[in-house]
Parts: structure tokens; C-alpha cells; sequence
């Protein structure tokens, strides 16, 4: 599948990564929005969050976004998903934008 976060999850393209363990990585967004925004995906393909996410992968995704902003050495930080073409989502594999620094729109991500 051609796929760019499935790449990143395999190593085969390069990431600034800040966090990852068998299910989850994360890396710097490629086009950073805020002073700190970050991707948190799991490793395995899912187009978004309308597909059937297993609990144990759903839970290491919060376990990866927990690990990520322990790294990042934020205090406070905003978690965004962006379903659908229609809400912004232009990379159809599962990610989680992690941002801090300043408040922007959820619309702007
Ligand atoms: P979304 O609009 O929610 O699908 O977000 C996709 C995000 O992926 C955008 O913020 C892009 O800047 C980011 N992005 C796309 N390709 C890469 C890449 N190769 N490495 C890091 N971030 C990427
Ligand atoms: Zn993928």
C-alpha cells in the first residue's frame, strides 16, 4: 500500500521520531503549525477513526501520546484527529496531532 505513515512506521522514509515502541511511533509534523506539533500514529494501517481500532491498539495509542509529551517536556498540549476529507484530513492512515505552544483554530490543523 502506498502509504506515508506506514512508511515512517517501517522505517522506509525518514521522521524526526520522538517516541515509538511496537504499536505506536511519533515524529515531528513535516509542515509544523504550532511551536511543538507532533504525530502520533499506530503502526499498523487504519484509514481513520472510523474503522474498528482493537482496544489494545487504541490504548497504546494513548500510551504513545502520553510518552511523546513526557519527551516533548510539555505541561499542556491539544490532542487532534482529523476524519474525513471534509474535516482536513489529507494522510488516510490513523494519526493524532499533538500541539502546544499557542492556541490555535482545530480547523487550521
Ligand atoms: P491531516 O491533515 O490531519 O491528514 O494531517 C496530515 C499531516 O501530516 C499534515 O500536518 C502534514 O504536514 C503531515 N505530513 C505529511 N507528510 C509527512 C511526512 N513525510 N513527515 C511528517 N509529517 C508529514
Ligand atoms: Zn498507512
Amino acid at each position: 500500500m502506498d502509504c506515508v505513515f506506514c512508511k515512517i512506521a517501517k522505517g522506509e522514509i525518514p521522521a524526526k521520531v520522538v517516541y515509538e515502541d511496537d504499536e505506536v511511533i511519533s515524529f515531528y509534523d513535516i509542515n509544523p503549525k504550532a511551536p511543538v506539533h507532533v504525530l502520533v500514529i499506530p503502526k499498523r494501517h487504519f484509514t481513520n477513526l472510523m474503522e474498528e481500532i482493537p482496544p489494545p491498539v487504541a490504548s497504546a495509542i494513548l500510551r504513545g501520546i502520553r510518552e511523546t509529551v513526557k519527551k516533548l517536556g510539555v505541561r499542556d498540549y491539544r490532542v487532534i484527529s482529523n476524519n474525513g476529507r471534509g474535516a482536513g484530513q489529507e494522510v488516510f492512515h490513523l494519526h493524532f496531532h499533538v500541539i502546544a505552544g499557542i492556541t490555535i483554530s482545530p480547523a487550521t490543523v
